[in-house]
């Protein structure tokens, strides 16, 4: 059985690595004059190879994920790395990184499986297209003009497949670039550029409803009024908008046009900051607005809070009504978003091949026995945190099983 892994990236290496250790014989077709460069970048270096709480729902596809992970269960996905003598930590939220803290380490232990499985690496190698021969078996045309014959292929080139790779019966939806840092208007944020504040965003909250809610307040049935899609973690202020891992997050949902809303104190229910803001201010009745929102905020954040509620920064707070308006504020900061700051600095393209042309146990083209496609060249991301490593590594594991022609036994069975 001659298997070609079109794509030396994470995917292609798991998959490669798997269907050597099946049997098959292997050859990696990788077009960079090194494989696994791209892992060398990824969690700043440190490579966040996947998450100890990993759900289908935090993927774009997640009825397909959960089919492949009844397959292959993340546990499996560990137990590959433990098993390769990879050694691991486990930071917050979760998030998984080789205990050497360098994405080298996991590169080195991949190429090495690789090799020891007897799966062979060509570099310099850039794949042009491939096609179904005669007698069920594979072409593979490379873009010098040569073609070679396989007996399966197995497609991991990543989020941005070539046009014309495979055959044109296979929808492939276009690429768009998510998981990235988002350009915005910048008006309300001058100044704050290099702070980084821990917040929960959120969308497509009518800016009159949140209003409204906002004045029953102090009804105790007031309801968190956001609605649609948040996320949380770090947000850093950039010159030209926002980064951090809940504005890549965020990448992942907001179109052009469209507000993303900051709550600055996402751990606070709207009661308590209104509380909070106002009792502070009573006690010390001295303090400017820009002073007491300065014990809950960052001083230059706290400025543009008060600015944006439209209350003077050198007065006192005197009203109740300007707690709750400050409250407010601090809760629904909003940017209108531009777009992405820089395409080129994403994490992750959306698109790719259309997954239900897929076969999620073993991501077998179900028109075209022998093609394979697997890690991001799927229309499969998800957000940050080592969730799209860890499906690149599902995907491959389980395309170079079957691919290998071997069905997955989980250990759990
Ligand atoms: C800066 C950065 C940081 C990231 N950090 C994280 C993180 O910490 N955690 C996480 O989970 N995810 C992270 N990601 C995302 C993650 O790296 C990708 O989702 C993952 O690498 C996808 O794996 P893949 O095998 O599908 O594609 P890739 O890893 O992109 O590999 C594709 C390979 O195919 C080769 N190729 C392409 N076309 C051809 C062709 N025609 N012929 C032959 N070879 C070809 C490419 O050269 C490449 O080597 C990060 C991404 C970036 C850019």
């Amino acid at each position: 059985m001659r298997i070609a892994v079109i794509g030396g990236g994470a995917s292609g290496l798991a998959c490669a690595i798997e269907a050597a250790r099946a049997g098959a014989q292997v050859e990696i077709l990788e077009a960079a004059d090194r494989t696994g460069k791209k892992i060398l970048a990824t969690g700043n270096g440190r490579c966040n190879l996947s998450n100890a709480d990993i759900f289908a729902e935090d993927y774009n596809r997640p009825a397909f994920v959960q089919e492949a992970m009844n397959t292959l269960p993340p546990e499996e996905v560990q137990l590959f790395f433990s098993e390769m003598g990879l050694l691991c930590y486990q930071e917050e939220e979760g998030r998984i990184y080789p205990y050497s803290g360098k994405a080298a380490t996991v590169l080195d232990l991949l190429r090495l499986s690789a090799s020891e499985a007897g799966a062979v690496e060509r570099c310099g190698v850039r794949v042009a297209a491939v096609a179904a021969a005669k007698d069920g078996s594979w072409d593979v045309r490379m873009d010098d003009g040569s073609t070679e014959r396989f007996d399966a292929v197995v497609v991991c080139v990543g989020g941005n497949p070539p046009k014309g790779l495979l055959p044109s019966d296979v929808a492939c939806k276009q690429a768009r670039p998510v998981l990235a840092a988002l350009k915005c208007d910048t008006r309300a944020i001058k100044g704050l550029s290099g702070i980084r504040v821990r917040a929960r965003l959120y969308l497509d909250v009518d800016a009159q409803d949140l209003r409204d809610a906002w004045l029953d307040v102090a009804d105790p049935e007031h309801d968190d009024v956001s609605v649609g899609p948040e996320t949380r973690g770090e947000v850093l202020f950039r010159d030209y908008g926002i980064s951090g891992i809940a504005a890549f997050d965020m990448s992942r949902y907001v179109r052009p046009g469209q507000t993303v809303f900051i709550d600055l104190l996402p751990d606070m229910d709207p009661q308590e900051k209104v509380d909070f803001i106002y009792d502070t201010a009573m006690a010390h009745p001295d303090r400017t607005a820009v002073q007491v929102m300065s014990g809950m905020l960052p001083s230059r954040v706290a400025r543009a809070v008060v600015v944006a509620a439209g209350l003077n920064p050198d007065e006192p707070i005197i009203a109740e009504q300007e707690a709750v308006v400050l409250a407010m504020v601090s809760e629904s900061f909003g940017l209108e978003v531009k777009g992405i700051a820089d395409p080129k600095q994403a994490q992750v393209m959306r698109g790719g091949y259309a997954v239900k042309q897929f076969d999620p146990h073993t991501m077998e083209c179900i028109a075209h026995p022998g093609l394979y496609v697997c890690g991001e060249a799927l229309d499969v991301d998800g957000r940050c945190g080592g969730y799209n490593l860890h499906w690149a590594w599902t995907s491959g594991m389980l395309a170079g099983r079957a691919a290998a022609g071997i069905a997955w036994q989980s250990f759990a069975e």
